[in-house]
């Protein structure tokens, strides 16, 4: 096991949310009664295997995200995409393990965050791994113009999620070296290093909110839990 077992949280929530069309950051979109990082924070802070949280908020907003996480949580400035915030966060850590996460899913539960981090304190051959669930949907590779090249194999794909949970010398390298602007995972960038990345299947019910229709099925199951 990798030093004490746990790990700093680090929790994306630095996003404009213009997909929203909310007018304001995502994170603070009301959620089934709460702010909508309230729900991740929440989970995380009931992880026994979490020992820290740090939070990225956008810049304009970082008293506001303070107000709503409390004494005992970090927040710092977001940088210009989804990486650049994990790259601050980390900044901010001396932990040897972290679990990154984005605010955008807060259907996350404790038992997740826990698993994933036993999970990679355990394999000490994996540089990181990634909650995933099976994909549902037959996916096709097209050119530009529509026209479909193939069908992939389904029994091969999977939906990537956060939490994703790294060691965090090894993130901290595919960071540095890394085209953060381009990157849609913290996992990929470590991939692009010879980082072995492995899946944890994760319910799909973990969603992420992105559109308006995302935020009426997160309410509505997040109403059911409450
Ligand atoms: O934009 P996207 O949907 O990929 O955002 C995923 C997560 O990353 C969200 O929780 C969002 O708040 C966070 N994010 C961030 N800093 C950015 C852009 C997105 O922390 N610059």
């Amino acid at each position: 096991m990798t030093g004490s077992g746990r790990a700093t949280a680090l929790l994306a929530a630095a996003g404009s949310g213009q997909r929203l069309g909310a007018g304001a950051p995502k994170a603070l979109v009301p959620l089934a009664g709460r702010p909508l990082v309230e729900w991740s924070l929440r989970a995380l802070a009931a992880a026994e295997r979490v020992e820290a949280i740090v939070v990225a908020a956008p810049p304009e907003a970082v008293a506001q995200l303070e107000r709503v996480c409390g004494p005992g949580v970090h927040v710092v400035e977001g940088g210009a995409s989804r990486s650049e915030s994990v790259a601050a966060m980390l900044e901010d850590t001396a932990a040897d393990l972290v679990l990154v996460h984005d605010a955008a899913r807060p259907l996350l539960t404790p038992k997740l965050a826990d698993a994933m981090v036993s999970e990679l304190a355990r394999r000490r051959e994996l540089a990181g791994l990634v909650a995933a669930a099976p994909l549902t949907d037959t996916v096709k590779l097209a050119r530009r113009d529509g026209i479909v090249e193939r069908t992939l194999d389904r029994s091969t794909l999977w939906a990537v999620q956060t939490p994703q949970a790294f060691r965090a010398l090894l993130l901290r390298e595919a960071l540095k070296y890394g085209d953060l602007a381009a990157a849609t995972d913290d996992a990929m960038l470590v991939e692009q290093r010879g980082g072995k990345v492995a899946l944890h299947e994760a319910p799909r019910e973990n969603l992420k909110v992105t559109t308006p229709l995302d935020l009426r099925v997160a309410d509505l199951l997040l109403s059911e839990r409450e």
